[in-house]
């Protein structure tokens, strides 16, 4: 009796997988399509220097609208663009649609954009030559570019990635920047902080403290964290900020920037064009 549950457990697994395995299969090709149909698009999150409260700059966050449905999330289609390679395409279409977006606020108010980067597309030989291009096409000039990779693209099991560190460390010797994303969140070596070509680290959301979170704990990782990047010279983003309070936190611990709810949703090109320029006239957000 066992055995014929286990066989039937079995068939189920194996039904689902193929299921699964469809699903996957209609994504990629949805995926490839809306890419050449303009079914992608970007839209800016400010971030928020704290010392004045002005919007610097911008992330570009990709977002998948297809034809009279639901827009999609990237955390439902990253993970899929990544494994079939479509991401190397869209990764370039979205560099090169947000640095010629930004490249108008940053000629009237010097704002920046931080694009995100996946494993993936560091593994391309011509990723740096790309990214120049991208640049000089759009004419945004190189230092205010600032790429959002992640630990695992440094280090990878101990060790460090020679090809994307090789393209990190080219692009800021033309003046790009570097940021790891989501810092803290993944386990490799302190040690990769001092010696790997980065700039800044955006503090992961987890680390915001929860409304109403008294204890002490949770200010003492964030503090610990802006601690050792002012001590190494990095900038610091805090990411997920949607209070009052961690705002004020974020402050009195000498974080530069913060990105989050509380001051601004990511927005489509045209509002974040209008809070741009509202925070350049009025310094508030
Ligand atoms: P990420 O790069 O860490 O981006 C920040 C995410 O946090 C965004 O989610 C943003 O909408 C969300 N967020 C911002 N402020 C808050 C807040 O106050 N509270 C909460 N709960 N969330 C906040 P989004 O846009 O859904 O993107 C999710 C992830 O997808 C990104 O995380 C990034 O890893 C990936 N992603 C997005 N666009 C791209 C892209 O163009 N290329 C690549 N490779 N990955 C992308
Ligand atoms: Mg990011
Ligand atoms: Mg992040
Ligand atoms: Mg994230």
């Amino acid at each position: 009796a066992a055995k014929e549950a286990g066989r039937d457990q079995l068939i189920v697994f194996d039904q689902s997988l193929r299921e699964k395995r469809l699903e996957v299969a209609q994504t990629v090709e949805r995926l490839g399509r809306a890419l050449t149909q303009g079914e992608l698009l970007v839209h800016f999150q400010p971030l928020i220097r704290l010392a004045d409260e002005r919007i610097t700059g911008v992330e570009a966050l990709i977002r998948w609208q297809p034809p009279g449905e639901r827009m999609v999330p990237p955390d439902r289609f990253i993970g899929v663009a990544e494994d079939s390679g479509l991401i190397v395409g869209i990764g370039e279409w979205i560099l090169r649609e947000s640095c010629r977006v930004v490249a108008g606020w940053h000629g009237r108010h010097g704002t920046v954009v931080s694009v995100n980067v996946s494993p993936r597309q560091l593994r391309e030989p011509d990723f740096g030559a790309m990214v120049l291009d991208a640049l000089r096409d759009s004419g945004l000039p190189p230092p205010a570019l600032i790429l959002e990779i992640t630990e695992g693209v440094l280090v990878d099991q101990g060790a460090v990635t020679e090809q994307a560190i090789g393209h990190l460390s080219m692009l800021r010797s033309h003046g790009i920047k570097v940021a790891v994303d989501d810092f803290g969140t993944g386990y490799s070596s302190l040690a990769y902080l001092r010696d790997l070509p980065i700039d800044h680290i955006k503090i992961d959301r987890s680390f915001m403290p929860a409304p109403g979170d008294t204890d002490p704990a949770a200010r003492t990782l964030v503090k610990a964290i802006v601690d050792l990047a002012a001590g190494l010279r990095l900038g610091t983003i805090a990411e997920g900020v949607e209070t009052a309070e961690q705002v004020a936190l974020l402050r009195e611990l000498g974080c530069e920037r913060a990105q989050g709810y509380f001051y601004s949703r990511p927005v489509p090109e045209p509002d974040a064009a209008r809070l741009i320029l509202e925070s350049a006239s009025s310094g508030v957000v």
